[in-house]
């Protein structure tokens, strides 16, 4: 076949190759892939734990018929479809297979079920042929069940795999097995949506914004993603692989370069020390995050503790995962955002109408003070772990300074209630807002005398002060970081922290783009936080500007009128002070 090349946008630097997995969520695909001997009985394990579900499922089913029709004998439909799932020349015959071949069930089963169902149908008999439609139909639900309800065909991928989906939510991508999916390419998203977020902190080469590929591209075919130019390549021709190889020896050769850093402070050549953080959605990603040299965890997104299951998590166990990465990162600090669930962060097993506007609608802040006791339960696991570590606690979706007056007081209460029960926290700890809501930044100054801190969310501020939607490949080329509208935001957050002597920070991806970099330091910000991939390059350009130079180009970038110059700007300093971090 001929190679292929789809242009996309990159969104998380990497290059990998694989072959490609369509994950379709609306027809079932069979993944195909070989196990290891040790592990055929976890295939019949999980075969025989299909079974029993099904089972389940069936006599709740039978329950619900026989109580809606009144009747108090089975019915039969279903009892056929119960003895199918007894059905020894059916199991047997998976069991049997698994054993001989070393693949896994799910491909197994597919494969029996089908000649079974074909050899039902060809018989003359006309009760064999309407058996036929029932062995179809119990073993569709028992591949349903065998590849898991929620995020069915994204576990279990043999190595090397290239995700390819029309779209995948945060809650998938943090499901993936990040040992055997090497990469993903989706048809929509866009740079700041959460599910490249997500791919950027775990260092998962992606591409989103295909448009239609997913339906040009079919299961095994080899490809190369190319997360840098935002690039997949299918059937790669042998001098497409040599480029790939040349260009992974100089990207690796850059990357120790930049891996040296690690233990430096992120200082200008003027003396100037910034603080580099970085963002996590899960605790297990503070090593990664640490090892790319962050000092601190400047944005901890605990709505991902919240996806993925069917409860909310408790306090207690809140408080372990808290302590987890509070402990990790000690004496430095771990920022934690109460919970930012909605917008494009949702849970499965959310029963609630979807909105028509979910990034305006009930969201954040808004969904906690709402919620008051889901928020106490947060509030109350933040401050417990606060007893151990260097804590801070930061609201998201500020809209004024009413909703932060608001969270402090039950904040204050919450405080109260653990003095009373005798239990421990840090009685100064740090609060601070997100400026992530145009509003919030045009009235900073009377945010500012309520809280410690602020983190500028560039993310949602340029989302909401824009109109252009995060996830939307569609206007993504509308959404300009160096907008005169932004930076003008920016500068009136960092002068109203300042005249109020509290600090600012960024942890939107603006704070990751080496690129902007030296407008950020050269505007005032004293913080910046953001994946682990993104550390080192920011350091580096950090580590070669002086103070004075910085604030002589923001100074400028403020004069102009057009986001683009701005750009250019920036671009004609990292090509003179490191060119290899530019693409
Ligand atoms: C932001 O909006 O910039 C931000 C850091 O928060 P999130 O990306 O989680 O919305
Ligand atoms: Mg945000």
């Amino acid at each position: 076949m001929a190679e292929r090349s789809f242009q996309g946008i990159g969104v998380s630097p990497g290059v990998s190759r694989g072959k490609i997995y369509v994950y379709s969520i609306a027809e079932e695909v069979v993944p195909e892939y070989d196990v290891t001997v040790a592990d055929v009985a976890k295939e019949v394990a999980r075969f025989e734990a299909a079974l029993m579900k099904t089972r389940e499922q069936l006599h709740e089913l039978q329950d619900r018929i026989a109580s809606g029709i009144g009747s108090s004998s089975p019915s039969t439909i279903l009892d056929v479809h119960l003895s199918i799932t007894e059905d020894p020349a059916l199991i047997d015959s998976v069991i049997n297979r698994l054993q001989q071949e070393q693949k896994n069930v799910e491909f197994v089963f597919n494969d029996v079920a089908r000649k079974y169902v074909a050899t039902l149908s060809e018989l003359q008999d006309e009760l064999f042929r309407e058996r036929a439609a029932d062995v179809q139909d119990v073993t569709r639900r028992i591949m349903r069940n065998l590849l898991g309800h929620d995020h069915r065909a994204l576990t279990n991928l043999p190595p090397d795999t290239i995700v390819v989906a029309h779209e995948l939510s945060p809650s998938d991508t943090t499901s993936l097995d990040r040992h055997h999916v090497s990469g993903f390419a989706t048809d929509v998203g866009s740079h700041t949506s959460h599910t490249a977020i997500v791919a950027r902190s775990m260092n998962l080469p992606a591409v989103v914004g295909l448009r239609n590929l997913s339906k040009f591209v079919h299961d095994g075919q080899p490809a190369i993603l190319d997360g840098y130019s935002g690039t997949l390549i299918v059937e790669p021709s042998e001098q497409t692989l040599f480029i790939y190889g040349q260009l992974e020896v100089k990207r690796h050769s850059v990357q120790e370069r930049l891996d040296a850093l690690h233990d430096l402070p992120a200082q200008t050549l003027d003396g100037h020390r910034m603080i580099l953080s970085g963002n996590i959605e899960l605790p297990s990603d503070t090593p990664v995050v640490l090892a790319a040299g962050a000092e601190g965890i400047g944005l901890f997104r605990t709505e991902f503790l919240y996806l993925n299951r069917p409860e909310f998590p408790t306090e207690d166990e809140q408080c372990e995962q808290y302590l987890e990465v509070a402990r990790l990162v000690k004496p430095n600090a771990v920022i934690i955002r109460t919970l930012d669930i909605g917008g494009d962060k949702f849970r499965s097993e959310d029963t609630t109408p979807q909105e028509v506007n979910p990034f305006l609608g009930f969201r954040a802040i808004r969904f906690c003070l709402a919620n008051v006791d889901i928020f106490e339960a947060q509030l109350r696991a933040i401050l417990r772990a606060s007893a151990e570590g260097n804590v801070k606690i930061m609201y998201p979706m500020i809209s004024g300074v009413a909703e932060v007056v608001q969270a402090n007081d039950i904040l204050r209460q919450v405080m109260h209630d653990l003095k009373k029960e005798g239990v421990a926290f840090d009685e100064h700890i740090q609060v601070g807002a997100m400026i992530e809501i145009p509003s919030a930044a045009l009235t900073a100054e009377m945010i500012a005398p309520e809280v410690d801190f602020f983190s500028i969310g560039s993310n949602d501020l340029i989302q909401y002060t824009m109109a252009v939607d995060r996830v939307n490949e569609k206007v993504a080329n509308l959404y300009e970081p160096t907008h005169p509208a932004i930076l003008r935001l920016i500068r009136s957050v960092v002068e109203a922290a300042h005249n109020n002597e509290i600090w600012v920070g960024v942890c939107g991806e603006m704070a990751g783009e080496p690129l902007f970099a030296p407008l950020l330091l050269g505007m005032g910000i004293d913080e910046l936080s953001a994946a682990a991939s993104s550390l080192p390059r920011v350091k580096e350009v950090i580590r070669r500007l002086t103070l004075r130079e910085a604030q002589e180009l923001a100074a400028a970038s403020l004069h102009t009128n057009s986001g683009r110059e701005v750009l250019a700007m920036l671009n004609a300093l990292l090509q003179r002070v490191d060119p290899d971090l530019l693409g």
